[in-house]
Formats: C-alpha cells, structure tokens, sequence
C-alpha cells in the first residue's frame, strides 16, 4: 500500500482563506500581539511567519521584540499591559524563553480570553473536562487535517506519542472529545512499537526523528507527524520514518507540508475566536 498524502499546505491556505473572509465581515480588526524575547534565530522566524499570515488574512498584527536580558518583572509588565489594552484580543508569547523568566508565571499571567496559545491552566482545564475554551493550536491543526482527509474518530483507536502540554496532553483531549479510544504514550512507555501497531491513528510528537518505524504502522492507519526535527544534512525531518511508514499507511502527513502550516492557520483562527468571544462578552 501507499499512503495518501494529506497536504497540510492546502489544507492551511484553505483556512486562511475562510479566516480572511470571516474578518472582512466582521465589522472590526481583530488584533493579535505576540511578544519575542531574546535573538533565537528559530523563534524569530516563528515570529515573522505568524506576523506575516496574520496581517495576510487581514488582522491587526505586532510584534513587540524585548531584549534577551529582559527580566520576569519587565515581561509579566509587558503581558499585563496588553492584558488591558482593548485593540488586543490575543496574546502569544513565544517559547522558549530565556533562563531569567520563568514561564510558567508568564503563561499563567495572559489574561485567559487572550490566550490564543491555549497553554493557561484555565483553557487547559476546560479542555481536559472537556468544554469550550480556546485550545492549542496544534493539536487543533491535527483535528481539522484528520477531518479534512475524512479519517473516522468515532471509536477509533489512536495512540498520541508524547505528553507535552504544549501537543500531547491537549493532542489526546481533543482526540478523546471526539470519541476516539486515546492511548498516551511517553518515554516511560513499556513498548512503544505494540502500542503503535494496535492503532488506526498515530500521532508522533516526541522530537525523534525518524523514530515511528514501518512496522510500527498497522496497514491502512493514519500516521499524522507534528515532529520537526532538523537532520545532519539541515534538512526537516519529522518524527516518523516517511518512506517506510508511507509504503504500509492509508494516510500520512510530510514533514514539512503536514501538520506545521496548521498550527500558524489555528492561531489565526483562535485570534478570530477569541476577538468574538470577548466583543459577545
Ligand atoms: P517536548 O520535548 O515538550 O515533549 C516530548 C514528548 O515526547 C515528552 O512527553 C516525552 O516523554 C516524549 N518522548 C521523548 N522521547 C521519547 C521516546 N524515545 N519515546 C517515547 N516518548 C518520548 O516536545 P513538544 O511536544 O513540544 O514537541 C514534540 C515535537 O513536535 C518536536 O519535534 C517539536 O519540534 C514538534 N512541534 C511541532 C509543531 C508544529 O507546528 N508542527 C508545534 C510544536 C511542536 P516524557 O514526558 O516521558 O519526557
């Protein structure tokens, strides 16, 4: 067998399009702040590519770059300012950030109607009990690519490799919220491989590339890859063994092209969501 490709590029581009369509008729410019300390070259990319879709589907979009010596205090200043300012309705502070701040108190301090990034307690709680709150957006991409490329959720069996709070945990709610049977998996997982190939959808976001092997896959499941790990060559490589997992897969996401253009189109939508949510008070 060989897998279907889902194509998370025109899945996103689609999105934006319905986002940029929603904002023209919304009557206001929502508007999205999102807060880059320090010089990681990464995080600066991160940073330009959300400002740029941002102002594309016609948001009111700023980047405040800080110093990488700026201090908690100065930061959790900056987050309390946007917190109050009316023209922001999201607020996305970009990880990771420098060894002085802490980030737990940075994230628990976004006002939560403001929290386009779903990381507050708040929102996460509200997801774990399974009630609307504004979600990561990553696991959010996963969902809409899933529903996109018509894969069933309705008792199937799906393992989410990794428990981050950032993709796993939230990865595995939402998947649990739409009544799939979730199995979440880690490094203190007793085996890996059988956890993998009793499943009709795999999630691998651990950071390893290449690690969900061709055999791990039952034949015809889903292999979703939010991995995006560089290789000794410089090239992006996801978490997933491509080739091998594509020859048995019905349907597999690429790295790059899969899950990562997702995340970006979310935070754009969770901007419009959370712009709404607040003006309907
Ligand atoms: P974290 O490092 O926060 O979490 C990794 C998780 O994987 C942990 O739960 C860890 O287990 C688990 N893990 C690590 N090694 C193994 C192993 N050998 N076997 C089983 N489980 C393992 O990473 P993130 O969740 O933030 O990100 C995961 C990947 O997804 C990264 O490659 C990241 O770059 C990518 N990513 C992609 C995004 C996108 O837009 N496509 C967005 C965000 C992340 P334990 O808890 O036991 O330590």
């Amino acid at each position: 067998m060989t897998a279907r490709i889902i194509d998370g590029r025109a899945v996103a581009a689609a999105l934006r399009a319905e986002i940029a369509a929603r904002v023209a008729g919304l009557g206001f410019q929502p508007g999205l702040a999102v807060v880059l300390v320090g010089d990681d070259p990464a995080s600066a990319v991160y940073v330009r590519n959300k400002d740029r879709a941002a102002g594309a589907v016609g948001l009111a979009a700023r980047t405040l770059r800080l110093a990488a010596a700026t201090s908690q205090a100065e930061l959790l200043a900056v987050v309390r300012t946007l917190n109050d300012d009316p023209a922001v309705d999201g607020i996305l502070v970009q990880m990771p950030l420098p060894r002085q701040i802490d980030s737990t108190a940075i994230l628990d301090a976004i006002d939560p109607a403001k929290d386009v990034d779903g990381l507050h307690p708040l929102n996460a709680g509200l997801l774990a009990a399974g009630r609307p709150g504004l979600a990561p957006c990553t696991p959010r991409g996963v969902m809409k690519l899933l529903e996109h490329a018509g894969i069933g959720l309705r008792g199937a069996r799906a393992v989410v490799l990794g428990r981050s709070v950032l993709v796993g945990r939230p990865m595995a709610a939402l998947l649990t919220a739409a009544d799939a049977t979730v199995t979440l998996a880690h490094s203190r997982t007793r085996d890996l491989a059988d956890e993998c190939r009793r499943a009709d959808i795999v999630v691998a976001a651990v950071g390893r590339p290449g690690m969900v092997a061709g055999d791990w896959v039952r034949p015809g499941a889903t292999v979703i890859d939010v991995g995006i790990n560089r290789g000794a060559d410089g090239k992006l490589v996801g978490d997933a063994d491509f080739a091998a997992c594509a020859a048995v897969a019905g349907a597999i996401t690429p790295v790059p092209g899969g899950v990562g253009p997702m995340t970006i189109a979310c935070l754009l939508e969770n901007t419009v969501l959370a712009a709404v949510a607040r003006r309907r008070g």
